[in-house]
């Protein structure tokens, strides 16, 4: 087994095929060795499916796997949602806690009725995609729209996968379908039931900017109990890590960072993040988790 040092550098935010990354766990983790990762968390959306494999391959390969999750969730009342997405990342999460289990699988079963309806509308716009198109890219694991559009591609609806998003499966897009959220009190609360600590994942896609209107959603997030904020992510600019993490110090929030790494199916997304987010932020976070 090879020897990381605990300064190696680490990566906070990733997806498997447990959700709509293109690897395997082990797969995963055998990349974050190699790229001389340190720790890496696997946070598949609405599902831990893929934590009990990425924990055996991070025993084996010498990679300290943070068991994680990224769930969808529908911001407070008073905020102005727009087009934005708001998504908490939980960590150090026990994968096998029931509350967890229950909130994560009422998800599943909402994305399980709403697939066919994107299907539906796909077929009445005269693409000729099945689901069980679909179910072959999303090997095993759950299905999205990142599935459907490779789906969309392979029947010559679309010439990529950005292009079958932009025609048809964009939110707002003619084949769009409103996934489930759960609410952000209930987020944070499974995830601090089940251990961990909840964390605001790139905060930019709220889509509410980063002056006071972002300010104010941080500080009802934290009112509800969320633990800390992404501060490094591969798209965000230097100002707005600075910004965010200038939010953490207010609110006395752990700054994390991660890369959302997808594998091919977000090939401009590479594994670990320059500069490197320091092992101390997982010191941060379990520290948080105990109090
Ligand atoms: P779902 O969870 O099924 O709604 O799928 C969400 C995923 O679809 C996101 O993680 C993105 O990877 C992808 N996605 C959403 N909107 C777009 C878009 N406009 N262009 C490309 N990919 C998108
Ligand atoms: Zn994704
Ligand atoms: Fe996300
Ligand atoms: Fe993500």
């Amino acid at each position: 087994m090879p020897t990381i040092s605990p300064d190696a550098p680490i990566d906070l935010h990733s997806h498997t095929t447990a959700s709509d990354g293109s690897d395997a766990p082990e797969a995963l983790v055998q990349l974050a060795s190699e790229r001389g990762l340190a720790a890496i968390a696997v946070t598949d959306h609405d599902t831990v499916g893929g934590v009990a494999e990425a924990l055996d391959a991070g025993a084996t390969y010498g990679v300290e796997v943070i068991p994680g999750v990224e769930i969808s969730a529908a911001p407070p009342d008073d905020v102005d949602d727009r087009d934005g997405v708001l998504h908490i990342l939980g960590y150090l999460v026990d994968p096998e806690n029931p509350a967890l289990g229950e909130a994560l699988g009422w998800m599943r079963d909402m994305r399980r009725e709403r697939n066919p309806e994107i299907i539906k509308k796909l077929n009445a716009l005269g693409v000729n995609v099945t689901l069980a198109d679909a179910q072959r890219y999303a090997q095993g694991g759950q299905v999205g729209r990142p599935h459907i559009a490779q789906a969309v591609v392979a029947a010559g609806g679309a010439a990529d996968v950005q292009d079958a998003f932009n025609r048809y499966l964009r939110t707002g897009g003619p084949a769009a379908v409103e996934k489930a959220k759960l609410p952000a009190d209930r987020s944070i609360a499974v995830i601090r039931a089940a251990g961990g600590v909840a964390v605001m994942a790139h905060p930019y896609q709220a889509k509410l900017g980063d002056g006071e209107e972002l300010e104010h959603l941080v500080e009802e997030l934290v009112a509800l109990g969320l633990g800390g904020i992404e501060c490094w992510y591969s798209r965000h600019k230097p100002e707005q890590t600075a910004r965010y993490r200038e939010l953490a110090d207010r609110f006395g929030l752990v700054a994390t960072g991660g890369s959302d790494y997808h594998g091919t199916t977000k090939p401009n997304i590479a594994l670990g993040l320059t500069p490197p987010v320091p092992h101390a932020v997982v010191d941060a976070l379990r520290a948080r988790c105990l109090v």
